[in-house]
């Protein structure tokens, strides 16, 4: 019966409709999962965007800029339903949502993500000022419902956003890169992890993970990994 009148009186939302899921759907209703964009082959070797062209193995992005994490885990492409649902569980406070979205990285990477055997999944931080007004941190929200499907705990606490960086939007990729070189550190000098996976929401050029992966390595993390929900296209 509690079952029943907390559905009642919290009934579950499709992440992607916002319509309220009917008793045979679980995360997401059936229509909306028809329209996922998944990620999928051929996808470049380091960061798993996909790519058009099967002879190359890295994008673009990859191929000009400086990679120092290992390899990427994204789940869907960054376009249409997905897009408008992320900006929510960032902006809006649908908490909620980050159950569905680790399930789906589970579902296309739980197997090798699990056969890593991290030591720490790592949100990437947002500045304490975001975090105040948001109240919540959604790449650590993901990281916490990802835990419990790849069996690996969550570290919120070596990486620190330092500086009030810029709107990566408004900038171009040299100017993005240096935006964010200084905008990650740490609290700790060293940390006894070797292998560690970032998480964050959504990866476009690369430059935040990259940032991120630099402060791991200085705390002597050898192997850095990603994941993310989505992965942006460049066309
Ligand atoms: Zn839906
Ligand atoms: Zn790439």
């Amino acid at each position: 019966m509690m079952g029943i009148a907390a559905d009642l009186l919290y009934p579950e939302i499709c992440p992607l409709c916002e319509e309220i899921l009917l008793h045979d759907e679980k995360r997401v209703c059936k229509r909306c999962s028809y329209k996922i964009s998944y990620v999928s082959e051929p996808c470049c070797l380091k960061c798993g965007k996909e790519i058009d062209d099967e002879e190359t193995e890295y994008c673009k992005d990859c191929e000009e800029g400086r990679r120092t994490f290992i390899k990427g885990f994204p789940a869907m492409n960054y376009e249409n339903t997905i897009r408008e649902s992320v900006a929510k569980f960032k902006y809006s406070n649908k908490r909620t949502f980050s159950d569905f979205y680790a399930y789906e990285i589970y579902k296309r990477h739980g197997e090798e993500i699990k056969a890593l055997d991290v030591d720490a999944l790592i949100p990437v931080p947002v500045h304490k000022t975001k975090l105040r007004q948001r109240g919540y941190n959604q790449a650590e929200l993901l990281a916490d419902s990802l835990s419990a499907y790849v069996d690996a705990p969550v570290d919120s606490n070596i990486l620190v956003r330092n500086t009030k960086t810029l709107p990566q939007k408004e900038l171009n990729d040299i100017e993005r890169e240096l935006n964010l070189k200084n905008a990650f550190n740490s609290n700790e000098e060293c940390v006894q992890y070797n292998k560690v996976m970032l998480v964050d929401d959504i990866y476009t050029t690369g430059a935040t993970i990259e940032a991120c992966t630099c402060v791991l390595h200085r705390l002597g993390i050898k192997d850095v990994y990603y994941t993310s929900i989505c992965i942006g296209k460049r066309d």
